[in-house]
């Protein structure tokens, strides 16, 4: 079959060169979980944000049984770690616990004893998937953990918006594991939330509620650092988990001012929704009937277009003027030389191509 051999020889000669395979990421993400519930505003996440002033604190005194642990998407090789225990008043230290490791998340390994309320350990390159202070006796104290410092290859990634979830599934038990899921989720998108919904003297919410509701008849509604989301709505559909990625933008988004305009803020909430945490799975819209003020996935929509094709900053400078109560049809100008109603020509346009 000659017909076949330009083929073969085209396929040869476009197979990607070695170069170009994407290089491994040079970055781990991290959970941070713990069998103890958090004291109010210190949530476990601030154990590893990179700012010793901060810290996890536990909402009862700690036993041998409990433990904070930080879990790896994939193992690092360690060079060391630094765990500092205690307040910043130095109370309420570690007297008596050990730093741990593991290779598989599940079999821990002793690294280092706590003494003054610090333990630290070189790590030689041993391959770490988790790490967990442990607590080797009971204590009349909360644990309070300020700091792990880890150095590694890669690097772990510190939680640079600490942020803790709270499932609340009393009308559902059922939902347990579905929530646990979720809120696991809504924690991994939450930096990237708070990158693009960033402003000048801005601090996003660092716990956020989520209660499941029997008699709630929406879909999901956010409010005051909660979410409320339908039993039944999220029975029927489980794998619905970008709703909750839109409630959570909504948290972040926080803004205080009245009279603002709706579809903006829920076109915003559905721009991290379906461009940053779902991309690629936007339905296609209609040039004929998409207006830029169609709210939810249209408008966000267009502001995907006016990102890609003005300013890849668009989305967080229109965020930071609905914060400031400072929202004005004129922005639009600012950001793009042309008004809205033009730059709305122009997107329907290329929806036609
Ligand atoms: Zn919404």
């Amino acid at each position: 079959m000659p017909l076949l051999l330009p083929l073969v020889a085209v396929l040869l000669a476009s197979a990607a060169p070695p170069e170009a395979v994407p290089p491994p990421r040079l970055v781990v993400l991290a959970v941070a979980e713990s069998s103890l519930p958090s004291a109010p505003g210190r949530v476990r996440q601030l154990a590893f944000d990179a700012d010793p002033a901060s810290y996890f604190a536990s909402g009862r005194n700690t036993t041998k049984a409990d433990h904070l642990t930080l879990t790896f998407d994939n193992p690092v090789s360690l060079k060391s770690v630094t765990v500092v225990t205690g307040r910043p008043d130095g109370s309420d230290a570690l007297g008596s616990g050990v730093l741990e490791a593991s290779a598989d998340g599940t079999a821990f390994e002793a690294l280092a004893t706590f003494a003054d309320g610090k333990a630290a350990a070189a790590g030689k390159g041993r391959l770490v998937k988790a790490l967990r202070v442990r607590p080797t006796e009971d204590a009349a104290h909360p644990l309070v953990v300020r700091e792990f410092t880890i150095d590694s290859d890669p690097q772990v990634v510190t939680f640079r918006y600490p942020i803790e979830f709270t499932l609340d599934v009393t009308d559902a038990p059922e939902m347990q594991a579905w929530g646990d899921k979720v809120v696991r989720v809504c924690e991994r998108q939450y930096p990237s939330l708070c990158d693009d919904l960033a402003s000048t003297g801005y601090r996003p919410p660092t716990e956020i509620r989520l209660v499941m509701k029997k008699d709630y008849d929406g879909v999901a509604a956010a409010g005051g650092g909660r979410i409320t989301g339908s039993v039944k709505y999220f029975k029927q559909r489980p794998n619905d988990i970008g709703a909750m990625v839109h409630e959570t933008a909504h948290c972040v988004q926080n803004y205080r001012a009245r009279g603002l305009p709706g579809w903006l803020v829920e076109g915003i909430a559905d721009y991290e929704r379906c461009w940053k945490y779902e991309p690629g799975t936007a339905r296609p819209l209609n040039p004929d009937r998409a207006q830029y003020n169609g709210s939810y996935q249209v408008t966000a929509a267009f502001l995907a277009y006016v990102c890609d094709t003005y300013d890849y900053r668009a989305v967080t400078k229109l965020n930071a003027a609905l914060r400031a109560g400072k929202y004005d049809p004129s922005i639009w100008k600012e950001l793009t030389g042309k008004p809205v109603e033009e730059l709305n020509q122009e997107w329907r346009r290329s929806l036609a191509k």
